[in-house]
């Protein structure tokens, strides 16, 4: 039964394993993706909420030059504290402070000249601080349509020359002088570009600032694209990208190595290879593709989508972690279960063999008391019964005999036929006998071919007739060892046994009788209490 079970528990258990393992695996699976999801999410709340504090920032600088505009109050000095550089072309302003402004074109002594000037310089005393609440910003410029930039802070002399590359820009041509412009003051985000003074690769934010529906020129707030690439220690978000409606990486490593790159090449290879499934993607939602994760979200302060990424190895080292209690508790309760059920097993098993060996020590008990030649007793079984019996003689005080049996002449049957016909002839005598006492008697054997019966409740009297029965029977029987016909006698000692008589004495006696039987002649019975007094011989 314990082994049944063992086996049937085992495989179970294995399959118990397999059901319970993919039921928390599904539901962990599940639980690490919301978790990665919540990561990306408080990711984006951030990276959003930045970004629109660069429009806000933006947004102070360009109210103050509408304003400026609006007002028409103030009109800067006619003291213009600009001079020309004939190698650059350029005329420098000369004050110490930290902006430069710079005329690409012979600056000309126009009113409407003179007063951008004067509203550059308002602009100017917000720098500082818009600079001091957001440090990825690399600079601040104010290009003018009518030919100068104001630009903060300032740089280094030898890159005043690069000072006119910012009218190259894309995002400065295609606003300055997009013809269409019709006077509405809308912001707009530039894509990635090369900082024409240095090697960084900026983002610009810009907005145009009129006088009335003239465009007068554009206010720009130039980003480093650290601003982009924060680093972020979200342990399940193996990267984020921030792509522009072109599908511009505007946030990478490979940003970092200052190079320009699609979206698409900075993602791993297997990504890059299932491009064309990115834009089916649903905002919010998870794609995988290959052993990736993505999810992305849409800005609400840019046109920028914010793509997250992880992978399977992230997550399941997390579904691990969080896992790791269940299924240690989970596999030592099934180690637990399975000992248990092992130990049960091997403790019914024992107890099984343990009855076995104890029928079988009983069974062979009882085989150990009978003589296996003739069936019935051996010596140590006779005693064990007549002492039974002695011990009933005396709570009842009863009378029992015994007798002693000795095959006469038994030497010539294995002389003459062999030993086996000895042995059949021992079997055959002790089936006449068996036949011709009471089942109550006893029957066993003594030694070689001398027997003893125990007749219980028999007295001295009854038992002697009792011998001569058996005596006549064993007399009469004819016996076919192979058709070879034998005639057996046998030589009968009969003594009394009682409580005050141990059955040592009583077999002596008995045997005493016999002896006397075998040197009167043989083939007869003798009771010792006979010899003892009357000396009377039973003959046939
Ligand atoms: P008697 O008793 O009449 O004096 O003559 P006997 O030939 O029976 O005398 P004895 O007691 O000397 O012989 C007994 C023989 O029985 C000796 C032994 O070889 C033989 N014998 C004893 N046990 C066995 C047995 O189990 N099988 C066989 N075949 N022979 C046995
Ligand atoms: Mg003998
Ligand atoms: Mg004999």
């Amino acid at each position: 039964m314990g082994k049944f079970w063992l086996k049937f528990l085992k495989s179970t258990a294995v399959i118990f394993l397999i059901i319970i393992f993919g039921v928390n695996y599904s539901i962990q699976k599940k639980k690490s993706i919301e978790k990665f999801k919540k990561q990306a999410d408080e990711n984006f709340f951030t990276m959003d909420n930045n970004i629109s504090s660069v429009n806000k920032l933006l947004n102070i600088l360009e109210t103050s030059g509408d304003t400026y505009y609006k007002k028409n109050t103030r009109v800067g000095n006619n003291n213009f504290r600009f001079k020309y550089i004939p190698e650059d072309d350029l005329y420098i302003s000369t004050d110490e402070s930290e902006r430069v402004v710079v005329g690409v074109d012979k600056i000309s002594s126009r009113w409407s000249v003179k007063k951008e000037l004067d509203m550059s310089e308002v602009l100017a005393s917000s720098y500082d601080n818009v600079i001091g609440v957001m440090p990825d910003i690399a600079y601040i410029y104010y290009v003018s349509n009518s030919g100068f930039i104001n630009l903060f802070p300032k740089v280094s002399d030898d890159k005043y020359s690069s000072l006119k590359n910012i009218y190259k820009l894309n995002f400065v041509k295609k606003e300055l002088f997009s013809k269409e412009k019709s006077g509405e003051n809308e912001s707009f985000w530039s894509g990635i570009y090369k900082d024409p003074l240095g090697e960084d690769l900026l983002i610009s934010r810009g907005a145009p600032i009129y006088e009335g529906s003239t465009l007068k020129g554009l206010i720009t707030l130039g980003l480093k694209s650290d601003f982009f690439v924060k680093k972020i220690d979200s342990d399940l978000i193996l990267e984020f990208f921030i792509v522009d409606e072109d599908g511009n990486a505007l946030s990478t490593e490979n940003l970092q190595n200052k190079k320009v790159s699609k979206f698409y090449d900075s993602l791993p290879q297997k990504i890059y290879d299932k491009r064309y499934k990115l834009p089916d993607m649903k905002p919010c939602d998870i794609e995988k593709i290959g052993k990736y994760y993505i999810y992305y979200e849409q800005c609400n302060s840019s046109p920028w989508r914010i793509y997250y990424v992880t992978d399977s190895m992230k997550l399941h080292s997390e579904m691990l972690k969080s896992n790791l209690v269940f299924l240690s508790l989970w596999f030592m309760s099934l180690v637990f279960l399975y000992g248990a059920l092992k130990r049960k097993a091997v403790v019914e098993d024992s107890q099984q063999t343990i009855e076995k060996l104890q029928v079988m020590l009983r069974k062979s008990d009882k085989e150990i008391e009978k003589d296996f030649l003739t069936g019935s007793y051996n010596r140590k079984g006779f005693t064990k019964i007549a002492n039974l019996e002695l011990e009933r003689m005396k709570r009842y005080d009863i009378d029992a005999c015994v007798m002693m049996m000795d095959i006469d002449f038994f030497k010539k049957f294995n002389d003459t036929y062999g030993h086996a016909c000895g042995d059949f002839v021992l079997r055959s005598f002790v089936r006449v006998v068996t036949k011709n006492v009471r089942l109550s008697d006893i029957i066993g054997r003594w030694g070689g071919e001398e027997f003893l019966v125990l007749l219980p409740e028999t007295d001295y009297k009854g038992a002697l007739l009792a011998a001569e029965k058996v005596r006549k029977m064993v007399e009469r029987e004819v016996f076919y060892y192979h058709k070879q016909s034998l005639n057996i006698t046998v030589t009968i000692g009969v003594s009394t046994l009682n409580v005050r008589k141990p059955l040592e004495k009583a077999v002596a006696e008995a045997d005493a009788a016999m002896y006397r039987g075998k040197e009167d002649g043989r083939n007869r019975v003798v009771g010792f209490q006979d010899i003892m007094t009357k000396d009377v011989k039973w003959k046939k």
